[in-house]
C-alpha cells in the first residue's frame, strides 16, 4: 500500500489556518487541515468578539498593513461569507480630552470617512463577525483531521513527516500562541490572554462601540432580550489563563462607561491568546534555519551584511503567525499573499517576511 501524499498540510484551525486553507483550495484539492482540538476555531479565533475597524495615526508602515488589510478582508467575508460579517459601523469615544486632541490631530490622515456623533466618531467601515462561522466556512472544503497534535516534523530529503505518518510536500504552520513546533528562538511569538463575554439585556445597540473596551451591536435574543458581546482584556505573556470573574467585571466596569445596558445576564465567556510577534507585524512565509545560516555565514554575527536571499530556509515550510489582536483584519489579506508567494512566486512585503526577526536576533548576540 502506497502511503498518501498531501500537496500542503496545514497545522493549525484558526483565522490564519482557516483563511491559509480557503485561499489554497481555489489551487489545491489535496490538502489537510489539522488541530489539535475538536473543531477549527476553538483556539483565540472563537474568543474573539471579533471586531474589525480602521488603526488610526499617523502615517506608518503598520497601519498602512492593517488598513489595507481590513478593506481587502470586509470584502472578502462580504463575498464569501456574507450572513457571518455585519457591516453595522463603529462609534470610537474617546477616552478623554488627550485622546480626544490625538484623534483630532490623526484627521489629517483619516483612511476612512467618519462622522461626528453626540459622544464620538462614527466609522461606517466598522464590522462585527461570527468568528466560528467564518472559520467554518472558510474551511468546509478542505479535509480535516482534528483532535490530533502535531508533536514532531521531520523533513526526510523530499517531504515533511509528521508524527512519523502524515505526509506532506509542503507545510504551513498557523499554530497561534502555541509555537512549540518551530524550534528557532527568533521566532518569538508572545502570548496575550484575553476574555470577551457574551451577555443580555433589555437594552439594545445598532452600532459597535470602542472605548476602554468594544461592545457590540446587538442582536435579539427571545421576545424581550438583546444579546452583545463584550470584549476584550488582555494579560501580557500568558498563554494558558482560565476564563475569570476578574476579567468579567473589568469588561462589565468597562461597558458601563460606555452606554447603558439593564438586566445584564452574562450567558457566555470565552478566553483566548493572541499570538503577538515582538514588532506586532505579522510573521508570514519562509522560515530561516538559523543554524544553517550562521555555519555558513559566522560573520553575520560580527554585523557583516549577507542579502537575506542567501539564508538558508527550511524547504517547503510556511508560516502564518503573529496576527496579534487584529486577526479577522489581517489573517484573509495575508493568507491571500501568502499563497499568491508559494504558486506565483509573488514578493511578500517585507516587514511581514521572518527575515527581520532572524536579523535582530542575530545582532542581539545568539
Ligand atoms: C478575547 C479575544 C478577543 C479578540 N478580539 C478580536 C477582535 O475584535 N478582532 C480581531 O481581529 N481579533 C481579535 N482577537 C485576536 C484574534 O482572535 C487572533 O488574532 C486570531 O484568532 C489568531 O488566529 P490564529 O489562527 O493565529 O490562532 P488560533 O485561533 O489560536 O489558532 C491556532 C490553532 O492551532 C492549533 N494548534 C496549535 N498547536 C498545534 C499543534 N501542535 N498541533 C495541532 N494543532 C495545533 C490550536 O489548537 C488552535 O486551534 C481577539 C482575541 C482574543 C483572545
Amino acid at each position: 500500500m502506497s502511503m498518501k501524499i498531501y500537496d500542503f498540510v496545514i497545522v493549525g484551525g484558526g483565522i490564519c489556518g482557516c483563511s491559509v486553507a480557503y485561499h489554497l483550495r481555489q489551487h489545491y484539492e489535496n490538502i489537510l487541515l489539522v488541530d489539535k482540538l475538536d473543531g477549527v476555531s476553538k483556539g483565540a479565533s472563537g474568543a474573539a468578539g471579533a471586531f474589525l475597524s480602521p488603526l488610526l495615526g499617523k502615517p506608518n508602515k503598520f497601519k498602512t498593513l492593517v488598513n489595507k488589510a481590513l478593506l481587502f478582508s470586509i470584502d472578502f467575508y462580504k463575498q464569501h461569507t456574507a450572513n457571518f460579517i455585519d457591516n453595522c459601523g463603529t462609534i470610537r469615544i474617546p477616552k478623554d480630552s488627550t485622546d480626544e486632541e490625538k484623534f483630532q490631530s490623526y484627521i489629517p490622515f483619516m483612511e476612512f470617512p467618519f462622522e461626528k456623533v453626540e459622544n464620538g466618531y462614527l466609522f461606517k467601515i466598522g464590522s462585527v463577525v461570527n468568528s466560528s462561522s467564518i472559520c467554518e466556512t472558510l474551511s468546509k472544503d478542505t479535509p480535516k483531521q482534528l483532535n490530533y497534535e502535531v508533536t514532531k516534523m521531520i523533513y526526510d530529503g523530499n517531504y515533511w513527516v509528521l508524527n512519523d505518518e502524515i505526509i506532506t510536500k509542503n507545510l504551513i504552520l498557523s499554530t497561534g500562541a502555541n509555537t512549540k513546533l518551530i524550534k528557532e528562538a527568533f521566532v518569538n511569538i508572545r502570548a496575550i490572554w484575553g476574555q470577551r463575554i457574551d451577555i443580555t439585556t433589555t437594552n439594545s445597540t445598532t452600532v459597535n462601540y470602542h472605548k476602554e473596551c468594544s461592545i457590540s451591536r446587538s442582536v435579539p435574543f427571545g421576545d424581550t432580550l438583546n444579546q452583545l458581546s463584550i470584549g476584550a482584556t488582555h494579560h501580557r505573556f500568558e498563554e494558558n489563563r482560565e476564563v475569570n470573574d476578574e476579567d468579567t467585571k473589568e469588561l462589565l466596569l468597562k461597558a458601563s462607561d460606555i452606554t447603558n445596558l439593564e438586566n445584564i445576564e452574562v450567558i457566555a465567556r470565552h478566553g483566548g491568546a493572541r499570538a503577538s510577534s515582538s514588532d506586532y507585524f505579522p510573521i508570514v512565509g519562509e522560515v530561516i534555519n538559523s543554524n544553517a545560516t550562521l555555519n555558513e555565514f559566522p560573520y553575520l554575527k560580527n554585523g557583516t551584511h549577507v542579502n537575506p536571499s542567501r539564508f538558508s530556509r527550511y524547504p517547503n515550510l510556511f508560516i502564518l503567525n503573529g496576527v496579534g489582536g487584529r486577526g479577522f483584519v489581517l489573517s484573509p489579506y495575508l493568507a491571500k499573499n501568502l499563497v499568491e508567494h508559494i504558486i506565483d512566486g509573488k514578493p511578500l512585503i517585507e516587514e511581514i517576511i521572518p527575515d527581520r526577526l532572524f536579523q535582530r536576533w542575530v545582532k542581539k548576540g545568539v
